[in-house]
């Protein structure tokens, strides 16, 4: 897994003049490589926030954020994400889903095909590769889009409440089966739940984010056994 290193991270989201929003507040972060990081903390508290920079999907306003030593201000392979819809493409194939991040960066696609498919047997959907999905269930195109996120072998996987749509005997399978594949890859992982059992489950570590946006209020360390 990746190494994170935040430093005196800060967002602040320029609505009108005289009232801005400030989402994050000014963060120090590390996290050790291969640790489960879960995020939890009330609607509006700046978790998206955290993810979407981490992600280099939205500007910082100031700070920074080093993946292995390398600062981010834009989406890299080393990075992979997970969001609460799974955004897969209807008109491509289960495996073209997996495949488009890969076909976008002109990469070698035949060279990634067989590593497509051994993520679709890693998340139980062998043979699933030829089809669309609106003919998978809603599980089911959730692991899809995990294994999207996975196919560039990122050292670091973000998800934004990635089982807040499904129901709750899917989410609980999906639980159990994400942290077989953590525990497999070892990547390091930010989770962002509302969730508290879900957190301490899955997470070595679990943040809690103050209502007042853009703090963390809490970082507990929880030891948990491992399968
Ligand atoms: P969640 O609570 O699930 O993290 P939100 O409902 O807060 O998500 O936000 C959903 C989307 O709307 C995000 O892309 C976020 O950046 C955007 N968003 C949230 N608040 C505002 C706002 N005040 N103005 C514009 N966009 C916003
Ligand atoms: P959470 O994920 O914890 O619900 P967010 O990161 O979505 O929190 O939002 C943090 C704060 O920033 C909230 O006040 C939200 O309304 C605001 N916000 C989020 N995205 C935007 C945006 N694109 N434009 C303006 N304000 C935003």
């Amino acid at each position: 897994g990746a190494a994170v290193d935040i430093s005196r991270l800060s967002k602040t989201y320029e609505v009108r003049e005289d009232d801005d929003v400030v989402a994050l507040d000014g963060i120090d972060l590390q996290f050790e490589p291969g640790s489960f990081v879960a995020v939890v903390g009330p609607s509006g508290c700046g978790k998206s926030t955290l993810l979407s920079l981490m992600a280099g999907l939205t500007g910082i306003t100031t700070g920074t954020i080093a993946i292995d030593g390398e600062t981010i201000s834009k989406p890299h392979p080393k990075i992979g994400v997970v969001f609460q819809s799974d955004l897969l493409l209807y008109w491509r194939t289960v495996l073209d889903n997996i495949l488009l991040p890969i076909e976008i960066k002109k990469l070698d696609i035949a060279r990634y095909r067989v590593r497509a498919e051994e993520l679709l047997t890693q998340v139980g959907l062998e043979g699933f590769g030829n089809k669309y999905p609106s003919e998978l269930s809603g599980g089911m195109r959730q692991r899809v889009a995990i294994c999207r996120a996975l196919i560039q072998e990122p050292g670091l996987l973000l998800m934004d409440e990635p089982f807040g749509a499904l129901d709750a005997l899917t989410r609980e399978q999906m639980i159990m089966d994400l942290q077989a594949m953590w525990l497999k890859a070892g990547n390091t992982v930010l989770f962002i739940t509302h969730g508290i059992d879900e957190a301490v489950f899955l997470a070595d570590r679990v943040l809690v984010m103050s209502p007042r946006p853009g703090r963390i209020d809490l970082d507990l360390k929880i030891d948990m056994p491992r399968p």
